[in-house]
């Protein structure tokens, strides 16, 4: 019982956004000083969540990813994670996270059945941490060791690479995770909203990147389990996969395989695109399993066939935090 979208791509992933706020702003991601935030009376309970999952996971869907906003600044984040774990049908519950509460979440997160942790790092100099993000770089590498102590592995480091804000240190983060042994992912900046990076300023296509540490490096092919839109490569002689995510220079849409649930029950059916339904009025509505599962299978048609960064980059007006990056 496969969802399959009207383009014939099998959907079986997808990111649960379980907050739209953060204890950070990126500036690629909010604007400084952004609260305009969904309504608590609007997100999705627990319980609420489950069910939704659940009919997701009859569905076909295996792999789920708990995003946000920051995950961890919802309330029992690990009991969520614990509940969702346990679902048949999931296979892989993974979390992506900025790592500021990991530290004290980790070996929870863990114990609760989060198999995978992906984590935000665009700097490794505090004060230029603290211009991107307005947060402290150290709590951020206190989270990754105590990720790495509690047995996450691999655990991926996503870097957002912006012209002529943090380019200029791909290699420190190359020579950081060969030594820490961690996967490295550099990220495309899109266009998401008037928020203080813009893309429009900062974007740079990674194959400058790419070209840059072939210099320094030998890259060889490489692959990472997962089924993610990121290409890898191997350093020689390391254990390090370097993965690139080009969603702008190179959109990868022909194998989108996902959707996006936000904190209010809205899927969206493309980061890019504003194609969504509303789950939440059905969950409070009294909508059963059968009803529920129809709407899911009603919304994956609505999926667009790819999205338009590149043609209409003034398209979108939601920020990454809400839709869950
Ligand atoms: N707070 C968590 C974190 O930072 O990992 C999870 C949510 S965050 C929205 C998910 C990912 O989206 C992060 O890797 C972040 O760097 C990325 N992101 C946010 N805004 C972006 C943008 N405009 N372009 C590219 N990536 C973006
Ligand atoms: Fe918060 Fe993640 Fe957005 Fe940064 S990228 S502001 S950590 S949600």
């Amino acid at each position: 019982m496969q969802l399959v979208d009207p383009f014939n791509r099998p959907i079986e992933y997808l990111r649960l956004s379980v907050t739209d706020r953060c204890d950070l702003r990126c500036g690629y991601c909010m604007p400084k000083g952004f609260r305009d935030f969904e309504e608590p009376s609007h997100w999705l309970n627990f319980d609420e969540i489950e069910r939704v999952i659940a009919a997701f996971g009859r569905l076909g869907v295996t792999r789920i990813r708990l995003t946000g906003g920051e995950p961890l600044v919802r309330k029992d984040l690990p009991v969520l994670a614990g509940r969702l774990a346990a679902l048949p049908g999931i296979g892989d519950l993974s979390l992506s996270t900025n790592a500021t509460r990991l530290a004290k979440h980790a070996v929870t997160l863990k114990n609760a059945g989060i198999s995978r942790i992906n984590v935000s790092l665009d700097s490794l100099r505090p004060e230029r941490f603290r211009d991107i993000t307005q947060g402290k770089l150290e709590k951020v590498l206190n989270g990754l060791m105590a990720a790495r102590d509690a047995g996450f592995y691999p655990i991926k480091i996503n870097m957002v690479v912006m012209a002529g804000v943090n380019d200029d240190e791909v290699e420190d983060m190359v020579d950081f995770c060969i030594e820490h042994d961690f996967t490295l992912r550099f990220i495309e900046t899109m266009p998401m909203g008037e928020t203080g990076l813009s893309a429009s300023r900062h974007y740079i296509d990674l194959k400058h990147i790419r070209e840059r540490l072939a210099r320094r490096f030998e890259l060889l092919p490489g692959v990472m389990p997962g089924g993610g839109p990121a290409r890898y490569v191997r350093v020689a002689g390391t254990e390090l996969r370097i993965g690139f995510i080009t969603p702008i220079s190179q959109h990868f849409c022909e194998t989108c395989n996902r959707v996006r649930l936000s904190v209010d029950g809205t899927l969206y059916m493309c980061l890019g695109q504003n194609d969504r339904f509303e789950l939440r009025p059905l969950l409070r509505d009294g909508a059963s399993d059968a009803e529920l599962e129809d709407a899911i299978r009603h919304a994956i048609t609505l999926k667009p066939e790819r999205h338009e960064f590149r043609d209409k980059p003034e398209q979108i007006v939601r920020f990454m935090s809400m839709t869950g990056g």
